[in-house]
């Protein structure tokens, strides 16, 4: 095993670095990682050109690997053995508190970086933090007692097992948050990864109604959200997406609004608002981008009774299925992904991602 760990390194932004560490030493109760896969999604694209905070930083928060090696009490605790294929959450929890015993990492106060600076999080804590190796875009990572760590099944590749974040996110978001279920007309808003990943919860789950929305540049994205089920697709640049859906349905409007475009601010809850059924819809919505809604429309949605889910992230649930579910071979997964980019090229797969409408997943893989 190499005496040195090559990862690239957030410096500045839009800076990448590469930086030699040294091979940590693994205690009992923890593990290394062979980073296989690391996905790169929006959010590597947003923090990537406005980092959160100063310092540097490995990112790369979507991480597939190797257990390359693993203490004794690593072994014994998580049932893993070096040399499985796993897939890591970002989230390292506290292991103590309420969210962590429901297996809502994502809760814990402990992942959240923004509140908790002390906290872990792959992909989003200092590289100045020993053993240093708390990023993806890396040979190697450091997993701590508490990382959360999920078996990739037998068959499926680790390119494919890298779609699982945002796969999770679409069981946990139409799921479980919405209760997408059988006969459900359902709007996702974004045909990117997170889109076409709650497609395909919402198609498996039984929705009746399909109906998914997109930009130009989304040409690409919309046929696949096609082949995974949408029964309609809509140019909200060509046509008046709200006449549209009042269109395919009768005037009637729909169950579900999944905001799954991370980034246009207040517009999904106000079309998602309008879209809905007359009483008793469910708007789910991404709002950390959005510091003021000067005309949110809080009298429309107590009269519609619209039960309102805030989009946040996925539980260990939601991450064992969506790993069924991309082992299932129901959807040709390789439908989304797209680009494979070795370590070296970091910056331009990052820039690629936020770039053009065809880049639907992007892998990178540190050792090509
Ligand atoms: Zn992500
Ligand atoms: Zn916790």
């Amino acid at each position: 095993m190499a005496e040195k760990v090559t990862a690239a390194v957030r410096t500045a932004p839009q800076t990448t670095e590469f930086r030699e560490y040294d091979m940590p030493d693994i205690p009992d109760e923890a593990a290394l990682l062979k980073v296989e896969v690391a996905g790169i999604c929006g959010t590597d694209v947003k923090f990537y050109s406005k980092p959160p905070f100063e310092g540097p930083v490995i990112m790369g928060h979507e991480n597939i690997g190797y257990i390359a090696k693993a203490g004794k009490v690593f072994q014994e605790r998580k049932g893993l053995k070096e040399g499985d294929l796993v897939f890591v959450e970002h989230y390292v929890g506290c292991m103590n508190c309420e969210h962590c015993h429901r297996g809502d990492y994502r809760l814990c106060m402990f992942t959240d970086w923004r509140k908790f600076p002390e906290g872990l999080r792959f992909g989003y804590t200092l590289a100045e933090r020993e053993p240093h190796l708390f990023g993806g875009f890396a040979q190697y990572m450091y997993l701590p007692w508490n990382s959360v760590i999920h078996k990739v099944p037998d068959g499926l590749s680790p390119e494919f097992a890298g779609v699982v974040t945002p796969m999770a996110n679409g069981i946990q978001w139409a799921l479980f948050d919405c209760e997408v279920g059988y006969d459900d007309r359902v709007l996702i808003q974004g045909p990117g990864q997170q889109g076409l990943c709650n497609t395909i919860a919402c198609k498996q789950a039984g929705a009746s109604l399909i109906i998914v929305t997109g930009t130009s540049k989304d040409k690409k994205r919309m046929e696949v959200a096609k082949k995974f089920g949408a029964d309609y697709v809509i140019n909200v640049e060509e046509e008046d997406p709200l006449e549209r859906i009042m269109e395919i349905t009768g005037g009637e409007g729909l169950d579900v609004s999944l905001d799954c475009t991370a980034g246009a601010g207040t517009i999904p809850t106000l079309l998602g608002v309008e879209a809905l059924k007359r009483k008793g819809g469910t708007l789910q919505f991404q709002g950390e981008d959005v510091p003021e809604f000067p005309n949110y429309p809080m009298g429309k949605i107590a009269n519609k009774y619209i039960t309102v889910k805030a989009a946040r992230g996925h539980n260990y649930e939601s991450c064992e299925l969506g790993l069924k579910q991309l082992a299932s071979d129901r959807f040709d997964i390789g439908l989304m992904t797209t680009h494979r980019f070795s370590l070296e090229n970091v910056h331009d797969a990052i820039n690629a991602v936020g770039g053009s409408g065809d880049v639907i997943h992007a892998s990178l893989l540190p050792w090509e």
